[in-house]
C-alpha cells in the first residue's frame, strides 16, 4: 500500500509516526523488501531567511521525529539542544531575537544554506539531509519554490493595522495574539508542486490530510497552484483527520488560525471548510474523535463520509490505530501483518 500524507509539523509528525508503524516500516531493515510506502507532503509556508539560514520548521520537525531526534516536551528542534549562537547573538543586539535558533539545529540550517546556495532543489536537500536521519517516510517539501505564508493584521488605528507580516513572526513573536484578518502566501502566484509531490498524490493508494493546522499548515499546501487540482484527480480516496477534538485544537494556537478565517474551531466545520471531493472540495472521508459526529454513527456530512475514532496522537500504536480507521473509511483494506 502506498499513501501519501500531506503533513504540516508536529501534527503532522506524529501521524506519520502511526503510520510508519501500521505499514510495518519501522525498522529500517524491514524496509527495503516491503510492498509499503509512505510518501509525506510537507508544508513549507513556515519556511524563512533568518540570519543569513534557511529554516524550514515543519520538513525538520517530520525529520527529527521519525528520525528519532526530536526534544519530545517541545515537540520542536532537537533534544539535548544548547542556546550558545543565539545567546551570542544577542550579544551583538541582532534581530530577531525571538527565534528558537538552537545550536544543533544550526547544523542543520547551514547544510541546507549551502546546498540551496550551490543550486540543490529543497527536495534534493531534503533527502540529503534524510540519510543521516533515516525516517522511513519519503519527506517531500510541496514545492521548491519560496511560498511563505503571511499574516494581514486587522485594522488597529497604530501602526501594525493591516500590515503583513511573516507567519513566524506572529506565531513565535507575538503568540499568535495579534489579530488578524488573512494568511496569504508570498510567492504561491509563481509557485509550482515538485513532480515529486504531484506523482506521490496520483500514485497513492490513499492520501490523507493529517491533523495538522488547516489554515497555516494544510492551508498552505492547498496554496500551491495544482495541488488542489492533483487532490481532486488522483485516483486515490482523500481522508482527512481533524485536528479539532471536543471544540478545540490540541497543544496550540491553531484556534485563532480559524477564527480569523471565520471557521469555528469544531471538527465539522474544518471538514466544510476542505469540502466534499463530489462538490468542488477536497475530502472524501473525515474522521472526528468520539461525540464529534453528526448524531448518528457513519454518516455523511454535506458529501463527505464522516466517522468516529479515537484520534489522541498518545503514541505511534493509539496513531497506527487511527490510520487504520482512515484506511477503513476509505474502503480499503487495511495491511494484514503489519500490526
Ligand atoms: P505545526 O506545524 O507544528 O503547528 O503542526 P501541525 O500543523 O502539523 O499540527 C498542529 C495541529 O495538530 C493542531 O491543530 C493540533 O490540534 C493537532 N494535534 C496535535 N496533537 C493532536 C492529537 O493528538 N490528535 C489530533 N487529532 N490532533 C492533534
Ligand atoms: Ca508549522
Amino acid at each position: 500500500m502506498r499513501i501519501c500524507v500531506l503533513a504540516g509539523g508536529v501534527g503532522g509528525a506524529r501521524f506519520l509516526l502511526g503510520a510508519r508503524r501500521l505499514l510495518g516500516l519501522d525498522d529500517p531493515a524491514a524496509r527495503d523488501g516491503s510492498p509499503n510506502r509512505i510518501d509525506a507532503v510537507v508544508n513549507v509556508g513556515d519556511d524563512a531567511w533568518m540570519h543569513g539560514v534557511r529554516i524550514c520548521p515543519d520538513l525538520d520537525t517530520c525529520m527529527y521525529t521519525l528520525g528519532g531526534g526530536i526534544d519530545p516536551e517541545r515537540g520542536w528542534g532537537h533534544a539535548g539542544e544548547t542556546w550558545n549562537c543565539k545567546a551570542e547573538l544577542a550579544e551583538y543586539g541582532v534581530q530577531p531575537d525571538w527565534f528558537g535558533l538552537g545550536d544543533k539545529d544550526l547544523a542543520t540550517h547551514l547544510v541546507r544554506t549551502q546546498m540551496l546556495g550551490a543550486g540543490f532543489r529543497l527536495t534534493d536537500v531534503t533527502e540529503a539531509l534524510c540519510v543521516r536521519w533515516s525516517p522511513g517516510v519519503r519527506l517531500l517539501p510541496v514545492t521548491d519554490d519560496r511560498c511563505e505564508t503571511h499574516v494581514v493584521l486587522a485594522e488597529t488605528g497604530d501602526e501594525t493595522g493591516g500590515r503583513a507580516i511573516h507567519f513566524q513572526e506572529w506565531w513565535v513573536r507575538h503568540r499568535a495574539a495579534l489579530p488578524a484578518t488573512a494568511f496569504v502566501q508570498i510567492g504561491a502566484e509563481q509557485a509550482e508542486p515538485t513532480p515529486e509531490t504531484l506523482e506521490a498524490i496520483a500514485e497513492a493508494d490513499l492520501v490523507v490530510v493529517a491533523p495538522s493546522n488547516p489554515v497555516v499548515s494544510t492551508g498552505a499546501i492547498l496554496a500551491v497552484p495544482g495541488i488542489r487540482a492533483a487532490l481532486r484527480a488522483t485516483s486515490a480516496p482523500v481522508v482527512g483527520v481533524s485536528p479539532v477534538i471536543d471544540g478545540a485544537v490540541l497543544r496550540g494556537m491553531a484556534d485563532a488560525c480559524l477564527s480569523a478565517i471565520g471557521v469555528e474551531t469544531s471538527a465539522l466545520a474544518v471538514a466544510r471548510h476542505y469540502g466534499a471531493r463530489s462538490g468542488t472540495g477536497l475530502l472524501d472521508g473525515w474522521l472526528v474523535a468520539p461525540g464529534d459526529g453528526p448524531a448518528r454513527g457513519d454518516a455523511r456530512v454535506d458529501g463527505i463520509a464522516v466517522r468516529e475514532a479515537p484520534l489522541l496522537m498518545t503514541d505511534p500504536d493509539a496513531t497506527a490505530a487511527m490510520v487504520a480507521a482512515a484506511i477503513d473509511l476509505a474502503g480499503l483494506e487495511v495491511p494484514g501483518g503489519a500490526r
